[in-house]
C-alpha cells in the first residue's frame, strides 16, 4: 500500500487510539503474569465490552446478536462467549458449526445460541438438547430438525435462512414463502428469520426481496419472529436494514470494515486481542549480512536486528515484510527478511534499544502502526485474516 494511503488509515484511526486502552498498565500486568518466551494472545474484556456498548449505539439501541464462529474471530470462542454472555445488549450468540455451539454450552454460556451451519443427522439430537437454534435453510430443513426433535422428546428452535442474493447459505428467496408456508407441518418453533447482504457491493434488492417474504408470511399468518439481517458492515453503512436486531461480529472484536474507517470520529472500536511475544535474540549485523530465508533483507548498513519467536504457523501474516511493524518498548519496528512459521525477525537500527526477554506486541489496539486495520491495510489483506488466522493453538490470557 503507498504511503499516502496508509497516512490515512492511521490518521482516521488516531482518534480511536486517544481512547485506547491503557497500554502500558496492561502490558506490564501481562508481563507479570505471562513469563514465557513462547508466544501468546491477551483478550481484552473490557475492549469487548467498550465494543457491545458502541455496537449497541450504532444499532440504535436494538438487541445484537453476537457472531462468535471461527473460535471467536480467533480470540478464543469461550473467552469471547463468557464475556458477552454476561451482556444486556447480547440477545444471543451465533457459531457456523455444531462443535462451536457444544463447546458454548460446555463453557456454561447460557444465552440462545444460533448454529448458522447445518447439522448431521447424527448430530441434531443432542443439538436440540441443549438448545441450539437451527437455521432452516434449505427445502428438506423442516423434515430434518422435526426428527432431531423427535428422537431427542424436545420441541425444536429454529430461525429461517433467506438466500435474497449472497448465493451462499439459505432458501432461495423465489421459493421461500412455499418453504415458509409448508413449515406448518413440522413441530418446530420459529423465533427469527435471517438472511446475510453481499456487502461491500451491497445489492440494492436484498432488502425488499427479504421484507416481501415476510409479508407475505405476515398475510398468512405466520410468525417469523425477530428479522435480522446486518453484520458489522451494514451496521455501519446500512441502518435501513438493522430491522429487529443486528448480527455482528467484526465490530465486537475491535476492527472497523475496511471502510468504515472514515466513521472512527463517532464509533470508537477498540481490537480486542494483542499477539504477543518476547525477543529471544538480539544480534548485530555488519552491511552485506542478511536475514532469515531467501536472502531478502540484506544489511545496507551496520544494524541491529531482533527475533521473535512467532510465524505465519502462529497466525501472523507472512506478507508482514510488506511494511508491518512490531511495537516494542513504546516504539514500532520494522519487520524485514521474510515471516518464517515460527520466527519474525525485526530491525533496531543502529542502537541497541532492545534485549533478550523484552515484550512485544505485533498486533493490537496500542499503536496505530501494529491496528489490525492498519496492518491489513499496509499488506493489503482482509482485517478478517489479521484475527481469523491466529493458531487455535496460541495460548489466551483474559486481562
Ligand atoms: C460472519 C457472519 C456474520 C458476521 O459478520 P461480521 O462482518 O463479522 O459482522 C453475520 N452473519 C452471517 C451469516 C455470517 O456468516
Amino acid at each position: 500500500m503507498d504511503q499516502q494511503r496508509r497516512a490515512l488509515i492511521a490518521g482516521a484511526l488516531a482518534a480511536p487510539f486517544a481512547n485506547a486502552l491503557p497500554a502500558s498498565a496492561l502490558a506490564e500486568d501481562s508481563s507479570k503474569q505471562v513469563d514465557r518466551f513462547d508466544p501468546w494472545i491477551e483478550v481484552s474484556s473490557s475492549a469487548l465490552e467498550h465494543n457491545v456498548r458502541a455496537a449497541s449505539s450504532l444499532a440504535e439501541s436494538r438487541p445484537i446478536l453476537a457472531v462468535v464462529k471461527n473460535n471467536g474471530y480467533g480470540l478464543g470462542i469461550t473467552h469471547v462467549a463468557k464475556v458477552l454472555d454476561q451482556m444486556s445488549q447480547i440477545s444471543g450468540l451465533a457459531v457456523i458449526s455444531a462443535a462451536e455451539a457444544h463447546e458454548l454450552r460446555d463453557a456454561g454460556i447460557r444465552k440462545p445460541i444460533l448454529l448458522l451451519g447445518e447439522f448431521a443427522p447424527s448430530d441434531g439430537p443432542d443439538l436440540v438438547r441443549r438448545h441450539i437454534q437451527f437455521s432452516y435453510c434449505a427445502d428438506d430443513s423442516g423434515a430434518r430438525i422435526s426428527k432431531a426433535g423427535k428422537i431427542a422428546g424436545k420441541r425444536p428452535t429454529a430461525q429461517f435462512y433467506l438466500d435474497t442474493g449472497l448465493g451462499r447459505m439459505g432458501i432461495p428467496y423465489r421459493r421461500a414463502t412455499r418453504v415458509i408456508e409448508d413449515s406448518r407441518a413440522f413441530d418446530i418453533d420459529i423465533v427469527g428469520t435471517l438472511t446475510c447482504f453481499t456487502e461491500s457491493r451491497l445489492d440494492p434488492n436484498q432488502l425488499s426481496r427479504f421484507i416481501d417474504v415476510a409479508r407475505s408470511a405476515h398475510r398468512s399468518g405466520i410468525d417469523l419472529g425477530t428479522l435480522h439481517a446486518a453484520s458489522t458492515h451494514s451496521l455501519f453503512f446500512y441502518p435501513d436494514s438493522h430491522l429487529g436486531q443486528v448480527r455482528t461480529g467484526l465490530s465486537l472484536v475491535g476492527a472497523y470494515p475496511a471502510d468504515a474507517i472514515k466513521r472512527h470520529d463517532e464509533v470508537q472500536l477498540q481490537p480486542a486481542f494483542r499477539l504477543r511475544a518476547r525477543v529471544i535474540r538480539v544480534e548485530h549485523l555488519r552491511t552485506g549480512d542478511s536475514v532469515n530465508y531467501g536472502r531478502r533483507y540484506v544489511a545496507s548498513k551496520p544494524t541491529w536486528v531482533a527475533v521473535l519467536p512467532v510465524g505465519h504457523a502462529n497466525g501472523y501474516p507472512r506478507d508482514a515484510v510488506k511494511g508491518a511493524r512490531v511495537l516494542l518498548n513504546g516504539k514500532t519496528y520494522p519487520v524485514i527478511g521474510a515471516v518464517s512459521a515460527s520466527h519474525t525477525i525485526m530491525e533496531v537500527g543502529a542502537e541497541r534499544e532492545v534485549e533478550v526477554g523484552d515484550l512485544a506486541t505485533l498486533i493490537g489496539p496500542d499503536h496505530m502502526d501494529i491496528h489490525p486495520n492498519v496492518i491489513a491495510s499496509t499488506i493489503s489483506k482482509s482485517v478478517y485474516d489479521m484475527y481469523m488466522h491466529m493458531s487455535a493453538r496460541l495460548p489466551r490470557f483474559v486481562v
